[in-house]
């Protein structure tokens, strides 16, 4: 038996680690605990980065970007500009289920969704209509815009990772960024580890961050080793000290973790056992 294990992006990841710590706690998969503990984030209206009460794009559209990928099985799905399904989460998880693609976009994830029984609805609140109204007056768009990753080890052994969001506030209609990318803004393989991705969804991407986590790690690395190392290429590859703000947590199958962040500013939470908690990252580029 194994001692399980939450990690999730931003502060908002400790309420979410604590649903995803009953579905562990009850013996349940690092799967179905990811998929618990992202959905409770997704249904949460305060969270204005992911779900409902995302922020949507220049058109006022949420479009969600979501994936999982199971470290067990290998398996993964994924949606992107997915619009009107809340748990855009569960609909990457049926993709995946489904097992004849892996990755979904628009219409097309759309109408997956509806096929396999999810309920349209309205994503935007008071909050993201009024932000949107703001938004055209002045054009400014909203610097943050956080993405919930989990990442969940289960009592077997086993590693899991789920990730949602809306993206980019205010982003062009159709851009996807890192998050529902196998191996952009997740991934996870038993043998190695698992990480997830939060930031700059473009600059995530080109480096293939997650993958590059659990590669490193499968190489050897710690958790934290990794993270840091692939902290350290975004810097590089932008080159440039004050590079965007790119985000990295990674976990290992001994339950080691680890987290790294270009910029100041990034914290993520931690279950194991009875505790949990919040910490800050390193970062090794600019201080704002
Ligand atoms: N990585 C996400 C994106 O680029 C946003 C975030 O995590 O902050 O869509």
């Amino acid at each position: 038996m194994a001692n399980p294990v939450l990690v999730a992006t931003w502060p908002f990841g400790l309420a979410a680690v604590r649903v995803g710590s009953e579905v562990l706690t009850d013996g349940g998969t690092a799967m179905a605990a990811a998929i618990a503990a992202v959905s409770h984030t997704e249904a949460d209206p305060e969270v204005d980065s992911v779900g409902y009460g995302g922020l949507p794009n220049s058109a006022g559209v949420v479009q969600l970007d979501a994936a999982v990928m199971d470290g067990r099985t290998g398996h993964a799905g994924a949606v992107g500009a997915l619009e009107g399904i809340l748990h855009a989460v569960q609909v990457a998880e049926a993709v995946m289920r489904d097992g004849r693609h892996v990755f979904l976009v628009g219409s097309g994830a759309k109408r997956f969704a509806l096929e396999h029984g999810f309920q349209e609805q309205d994503l935007l609140t008071e909050n993201s209509r009024n932000w949107f109204k703001e938004f055209q007056r002045t054009g400014i768009k909203k610097d943050f815009f956080d993405t919930i990753g989990v990442l969940a080890l289960d009592t077997h052994g086993d590693l899991a990772t789920a990730c949602t969001t809306s993206g980019l506030a205010g982003k062009m209609p159709g851009r996807v960024g890192d998050s529902p990318l196998i191996g952009g803004g997740l991934y996870a393989d038993n043998e190695a580890g698992a990480a997830a991705a939060t930031g700059v969804g473009e600059d995530i991407l080109k480096i293939c961050g997650s993958f590059l986590v659990v590669e490193l790690m499968r190489q050897g690395r710690s958790p934290q080793e990794a993270c840091q190392e692939v902290v350290r290429r975004c810097i590089r590859h932008q080159q440039r000290e004050t590079s965007t703000q790119c985000c990295f947590i990674a976990c290992n199958r001994q339950g080691e973790i680890g987290g790294a962040s270009t910029r100041k500013g990034f914290q993520y939470a931690v279950w194991k056992g009875e505790q949990d908690s919040l910490i800050e990252a390193p970062f090794f580029g600019g201080e704002f």
